[in-house]
């Protein structure tokens, strides 16, 4: 299915195509615990940026492979991006940023990114 989703001042917009029947993503890595999204996953060839590029500051840490992107303006982080294991162009999209979504009506998965 086909979800829009936005960072809060509305500076970032994209559609992304998720199954959200599937469990989304809780990860406790240094970097999600703080924010605390929750993470669905698409190939890139799913996902859409509508708007915002030039809103979009990059932020990399530890083996510098996923692209944790937050809105200059809000600070939102509607999503991050990375290449899979396989080398696959790859969205993890943040469902709290999708519009028409209850996040906490979601199947949550717990991921121990911590301790990776
Ligand atoms: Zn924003």
């Amino acid at each position: 299915m086909k979800y829009q989703g936005s960072c809060h001042c509305g500076a970032v917009r994209y559609e992304a195509e998720l199954d959200l029947g599937k469990p989304v993503i809780s990860c406790n890595c240094s970097m999600c615990g703080r924010s605390g999204g929750l993470l669905a996953f698409t190939p890139a060839t799913g996902f859409t940026l509508q708007s915002g590029e030039d809103s979009l500051q990059d932020y990399l840490f530890n083996k510098h492979l996923i692209h944790h992107v937050f809105c200059k303006t809000c600070g939102i982080k509607p999503f991050a991006h990375a290449n899979a294991p396989d080398g696959t162009p790859t969205v993890a999209v943040n469902v709290r940023c999708l519009e028409g979504v209850d996040a906490d009506a979601l199947e949550v998965n717990k991921v121990d990114g911590r301790s990776r």
